[in-house]
């Protein structure tokens, strides 16, 4: 392969990559554990994992392997055959969720048009209530950007210049249990989606008791709940998934980003109740399908990545760093008053909030060799690989240090 330099990389990039993306100016190479190299060969400390998808870290061996075997074994075969891999990854979600049945599709923005397929049809075929199909989502969420994921999006800013957008959607106030109240009581509604922690939004967890009354909402109405957990899921905030710190179980979970480790995968798992919403009836038409999910390479990283956190310990791992990088994030909130304004989040999942655009800050970091994510505009997000050790963490907070007190001076 041809070696270009960064800035040569740079220049074709901008003759021949369609310009949607808002890249910051570095060529990644080559990564290990939490440390990515540009092609110029420069160490950058990585906070943000691909935007909590590398969760063993770059190049983990374990799963550099188990995707090496695969590949030389059978890469694909398409779902008109049962796939070994597919169903030990099925097999390895259901045992650590409330899932019952596993529909393998390859990102967050698909398991979540899967989702919303199941909601429909459920209400229609199973629930025979066809008229129950709006969804009711929450402001400040993140969905995904296919037209129905951007649609259910409670964010303007991904919508604007896709109309007409998938609907009936209805938006409530996330953490306000009356709103919601107020709109599933009307049993329009096929199904809720939410995020148990907002990502995108800017790391918002939901005040207590509001996963369990809308739990009691759902159930009373006959409300499919849906725990968009492509973000939080798998280990991230210090639980295999977020829904299990509140106790509350939804109908459906979808996931995605940490998953596969990397290997672009999402799942939508659900309930033997709610699965009969995608479910063939009777030897009928296939409700719903996907070339690609559930593959044997991304079935194998599904399976060597739930096995390796599980024999790693990472789970308990993510909770333990994730109070140790809460406790800096608060000495700086405590140091910096005027600028920092609050640490929040679970497990691996934080943010510090600030009270300026973050993504000034980002810059200033990266300058400094340390890589972070900024979601909802003004919060700085940690979402580093699970292995993180705390000695990183200190790493990645004297610099934040440093470059808080550059921005405190007169
Ligand atoms: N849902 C949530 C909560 C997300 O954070 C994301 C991506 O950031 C998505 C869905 C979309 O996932 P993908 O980009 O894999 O389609």
């Amino acid at each position: 392969m041809t070696s270009y330099t960064s800035n040569e990389l740079i220049a074709i990039a901008d003759k021949v990559l369609l310009k949607s993306y808002a890249q910051q100016p570095i060529v990644m190479r080559e990564g290990k554990g939490v440390e990515l190299w540009d092609a110029s060969g420069r160490r950058f400390l990585d906070m943000t994992a691909g935007i909590s998808v590398c969760c063993l870290g770059h190049a983990h061996p374990r799963l550099a392997s188990a995707l090496t075997e695969q590949a030389a074994r059978l890469l694909h075969v398409s779902n008109l055959y049962f796939i070994e891999q597919q169903i030990l990854a099925a097999q390895a979600i259901v045992e650590r969720c409330f899932a019952d049945r596993v529909f393998f599709v390859n990102s967050g923005g698909e398991a979540n048009e899967g989702a919303l397929k199941l909601a429909r049809r459920y209400q229609h075929l199973v629930a025979k209530q066809p008229e129950r199909n709006t969804v009711v989502s929450t402001l400040g969420s993140f969905h995904g950007r296919t037209i129905a994921t951007v649609s259910i999006t409670g964010q303007d800013k991904y919508r604007a210049g896709f109309g007409p957008l998938f609907g009936p959607v209805e938006f409530v106030p996330y953490g306000d249990l009356d709103a919601a109240a107020r709109i599933l009581q009307t049993r329009q509604a096929c199904a809720m989606i939410l995020e148990p922690i907002q990502g995108e939004g800017g790391i918002v967890t939901p005040p207590p008791g509001y996963l369990a009354g809308l739990r009691e909402l759902a159930d009373e109405t006959g409300t499919l709940l849906i725990f968009d957990e492509v973000q939080t899921g798998v280990a991230r905030t210090g639980d295999w998934f977020a829904y299990q710190h509140d106790g509350v179980v939804p109908d459906v979970m979808t996931l995605a980003k940490g998953l596969g480790g990397g290997v672009p995968v999402g799942a939508v798992v659900a309930s033997d109740k709610a699965a009969q919403g995608l479910s063939r009836i009777d030897g009928g038409a296939v409700p719903h399908a996907s070339t690609f999910g559930g593959n044997p390479l991304a079935c194998a990283a599904i399976v060597a990545v739930l096995q390796i956190i599980e024999e790693e310990g990472l789970v308990a791992h993510a909770a333990e760093v994730g109070r140790h990088l809460h406790d800096g994030l608060s000495a700086l909130v405590a140091k910096y008053p005027g600028i920092a304004v609050e640490s929040r989040g679970r497990g691996l999942l934080r943010g510090l909030a600030l009270s300026r655009p973050a993504a000034p800050l980002m810059a200033k970091c990266r300058e400094r060799g340390l890589l972070f994510s900024v979601a909802g505009g003004t919060v700085l997000r940690f979402a580093p690989a699970l292995v993180v050790q705390k000695a990183h963490i200190d790493e990645a907070l004297a610099t934040l240090d440093d470059v808080l007190a550059e921005e405190a001076a007169p």
